[in-house]
């Protein structure tokens, strides 16, 4: 099942995505219980009545979860051939430098930088003029637990989203540890819904990003350094997840930096990432 939030009418609501009649269904939910856990206030619930069938085409698309409850945790260098392009290109401060990491390489974002899907990624030119685009796929935690096991790990997914873990690669580099270049206002596109879990095949789902219609990142999930149980596993070594818990599980190559010279997002642009089974996640870039 697909589930999004959006903007009806001038009413924050969430609904069940219906792809191929392209149609949601709108839940009876008051809007708290958007703005307090978006989607994942149907976690371990029985799906709401529906009180009415919109076309897609008539709602605005607002982020699944708009403001997760603690950072979006983040695996860096999480792809082959993205390790290779972010270790040549100058900006890789992680131990790892050179190689393919021994262990999944966590960082965070902040809650505060999730925008929705058609919503703008702001550009200060005045703090960084290296801005970077990343196309993840995001998991989704529905039920907590701490020490999980790897063979237990897929029993704690709720769902999948896409994100854009858009980067200031300036800063990143400048300040060694990621979180101010990865936390910007904004930096986090997250859509366009959420898919249940039973919808992906984590084993072969296709990842792509394009930028302003070129196709820049193209690959696989079968292409991941740490698979998708490894970084639950690791992450939860000692931290309890929570549910509603965001995880994004790193980019594929073809990354702004990955070209000579880089080639970084700038106001006007559009990015454009997909993942198979998911759907389109789409943002306008804009300058401050
Ligand atoms: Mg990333």
């Amino acid at each position: 099942m697909k589930f999004a939030a959006f903007n009806w009418n001038g009413f924050k609501s969430i609904g069940r995505v219906l792809e191929t009649e392209k149609v949601v269904e709108r839940f009876e939910l008051p809007i708290e219980n958007y703005e307090n856990d978006g989607v994942t206030f149907l976690i371990d619930r029985e799906l709401p009545s529906c009180v009415e069938t919109i076309p897609l085409e008539k709602i605005t698309l607002l982020a699944p979860i708009p403001r997760p409850s603690r950072n979006i945790f983040c695996v860096g260098k999480n792809y082959h051939e993205h390790a290779k392009e972010f270790s040549s290109s100058g900006f890789d401060s992680s131990a790892s430098k050179g190689t393919v990491p021994k262990s999944p390489i966590v960082f965070s974002k902040l809650p505060e930088t999730v925008i929705g899907s058609g919503q703008p990624v702001l550009i200060d030119k005045n703090v960084s003029d290296a801005v970077d685009y990343e196309v993840e796929l995001a998991v989704i935690i529905g039920k907590p637990g701490k020490n999980i096991s790897q063979d237990k790990t897929l029993d704690h997914v709720w769902g999948f989203t896409i994100v854009n873990d858009v980067t200031a690669r300036d800063l990143q580099g400048q300040h060694s540890q990621w979180l101010i270049g990865k936390s910007q206002d904004t930096f986090c596109p997250m859509g366009p819904w959420v898919v249940t879990a039973d919808e992906i095949n984590l084993n072969d789902t296709p990842i792509k990003c394009w930028i302003n219609g070129e196709l820049r990142q193209d690959s696989n999930t079968n292409q991941l350094i740490f698979d998708i149980p490894e970084i639950i596993a690791a992450i939860s070594n000692g931290i309890t997840l929570k549910k509603g818990d965001v995880i994004a599980t790193g980019t594929p190559a073809g990354v702004g930096i990955g070209f000579k010279p880089p080639r970084y997002l700038k106001p006007g642009d559009q990015t454009r990432l997909e993942i198979k089974g998911i759907g389109v996640l789409e943002n306008p870039v804009k300058g401050l």
